[in-house]
């Protein structure tokens, strides 16, 4: 066996290793990925939120795309004011589990018409205060 054959092999052992603890200490793994993202989007924090607002834009893009560009029940159709509307009132609770991003993640992963429908504000708060 050559150095070349003992650097290869070291490698794989601190690859294993590395999956080992990564594995054994999932929650610190995660929470160090996460403080090194935090330091690294602290350095160019500009950058980072155009990116960020972009990515809202592309989601809400694909959730008009998906759910309608104009309020289902008056045909309102200014974006400013469109809203992703649950159908079955359990918007709340369901925001509460997985954030606003993430309703909005599953409303275009599983693309339930069933579930979701584009209101407008007002028509919105309108059939929130209907009993
Ligand atoms: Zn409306």
């Amino acid at each position: 066996m050559d150095r070349k054959d003992e650097r290869l092999l070291s490698q794989g052992a601190n690859a294993r290793n590395t999956r080992r603890w990564y594995w054994a200490n999932h929650d610190r793994a995660k929470e160090l990925k996460r403080a090194a993202m935090r330091r690294h989007r602290a350095k160019d924090p500009e950058v980072h939120r155009a990116r960020g607002r972009k990515a809202r834009e592309r989601q809400r893009d694909a959730l008009l795309m998906l759910y309608g560009q104009s309020c289902v029940l008056c045909g309102f159709s200014d974006r400013r004011a469109l809203t992703l509307d649950h159908i079955k009132r359990d918007g709340m609770s369901e925001r509460a589990a997985l954030g606003e991003r993430g309703v909005y993640r599953k409303a275009i992963l599983e693309f339930r018409p069933d579930l979701y429908r584009t209101l407008c504000m007002n028509c919105q708060f309108v059939t929130r205060s209907q009993p």
